[in-house]
C-alpha cells in the first residue's frame, strides 16, 4: 500500500468515490463552480463537514521529500484527498478543471460540464428538464454567456432570425437557451429591470426574475443579449402582452388602454402596478455596459408591435 493510501487508511477518511459524490452535489449546490481548493476556502470545510471529519482528520498531513534539493514539503491529506476526488472527475470530463475555467471567467475554479451537470440531476433525483430554470452553469453554458456578453455590438441589429425553424430542442438548442438566461439575468444583477424586484427561493435554487425576449420566439426572435430583458413574472407578462414598451431612450410607456380599464383593475392593495410606472416616469434599470443594453431594433419591434 502506497504512503498515501496507507494514511488514508490510518485516519480512517472517506472513500474516494463518497468525495467524488459529495464534491458533485456540492459543486450543484454552488451554481456550479466552487473555487480552487486551499486553506481558508468556503468548500474545504464545506465538505469535510458534510462527511463530520474530526480535527485530526482535518489537520492531518503527507510529508513528500525531495531529495534532490533536501527539503521536505507537507500538505494537507484532506486537501489531497479532495484533489484527487476531482482530477478524477475531470478525466471522466464531469468537471472542468481550473486550468482550462480560467481562461473563461479569470477566476481558478472547477465547473460542473454539461455532462456532470445531467449527472448530479440524475443522482438528487432531479428531472433533466429542471435545467432550462435551474441558475447552474456548466462549463459549455458558460462559454455561451461569455460569447452573448462579448460579441461586438452590432449598429444595425437585426433581431429576428429567418433561420429559426420550429426546431426539436436539442442538447445545442438547450445550452443556447440556459446561456442566453444566464447572460440575461447576470447583466441585470438578478434584478427586474422595472421595479428592481431581485429576490431568490428560500433554498437559493432559483431567481424570481425571468430573462425575458423583446421580439419572441414566437416571432422569431434571436437569443442575443440585445433582444433580452431581466423581468420578474409580473412584468414580463405585463411586456409580453403590451401593457408597457420602451422608449428609445429606455424609459417606460405604458399602454393608454390604462384609462379604460375599471378602477379596482391592476392594484395591490394600494399600489397600482400600471400607473406606477408611468408615475415615476422612470427609465429601467440597465446593464453596466453600453454594449450589452437592449437594441433599439428590437425596442422599435415591439413598440410598433403594441402602440
Ligand atoms: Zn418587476
Amino acid at each position: 500500500m502506497s504512503y498515501e493510501g496507507k494514511m488514508l487508511k490510518d485516519f480512517k477518511m472517506p472513500t474516494r468515490k463518497d468525495v467524488e459524490e459529495a464534491l458533485m452535489i456540492s459543486l450543484f449546490k454552488h451554481n456550479g463552480i466552487v473555487k480552487e481548493f486551499s486553506a481558508d476556502e468556503e468548500i474545504v470545510n464545506e465538505l469535510a463537514d458534510k462527511f463530520n471529519l474530526s480535527e485530526e482528520q482535518r489537520n492531518a498531513y503527507l510529508k513528500t521529500i525531495y531529495r534532490k534539493e533536501n527539503r521536505e514539503k507537507k500538505s494537507l491529506l484532506w486537501h489531497r484527498l479532495l484533489f484527487r476526488a476531482a482530477d478524477s472527475l475531470a478525466k471522466e470530463k464531469l468537471i472542468i478543471r481550473p486550468t482550462q475555467t480560467f481562461n473563461l471567467t479569470n477566476k481558478r475554479e472547477w465547473m460542473l460540464s454539461e455532462n456532470g451537470f445531467d449527472k448530479v440531476l440524475h443522482t438528487l433525483n432531479i428531472p433533466i428538464s429542471q435545467k432550462n430554470i435551474l441558475p447552474t452553469k456548466s462549463y459549455e453554458v458558460q462559454k455561451i454567456v461569455n460569447k452573448l456578453k462579448e460579441t461586438p455590438r452590432p449598429v444595425n441589429y437585426n433581431p429576428f432570425d429567418k433561420e429559426r425553424k420550429l426546431v426539436k430542442v436539442n442538447r445545442e438548442t438547450s445550452i443556447r437557451a440556459r446561456g442566453f438566461r444566464q447572460a440575461v439575468i447576470e447583466a441585470y444583477d438578478f434584478k427586474c429591470a422595472v421595479c428592481g424586484l431581485k429576490l431568490n427561493s428560500p433554498d437559493s435554487s432559483l431567481w424570481e426574475v425571468e430573462a425575458a425576449h423583446i421580439v419572441p420566439h414566437s416571432a422569431m426572435g434571436k437569443d442575443d443579449i440585445w433582444n433580452g430583458l431581466s423581468l420578474c413574472h409580473l412584468h414580463h407578462w405585463a411586456f409580453d402582452v403590451g401593457w408597457f414598451t420602451l422608449l428609445d431612450d429606455y424609459s417606460i410607456k405604458v399602454s393608454s388602454r390604462l384609462n379604460l380599464l375599471p378602477e379596482f383593475y391592476g392594484k395591490i392593495g394600494n399600489y397600482e402596478f400600471l400607473k406606477e410606472m408611468t408615475n415615476n416616469n422612470s427609465k429601467i434599470l440597465l446593464p453596466d455596459s453600453k454594449e450589452i443594453f437592449p437594441h433599439h431594433n428590437s425596442i422599435k419591434w415591439h413598440r410598433e408591435r403594441f402602440f
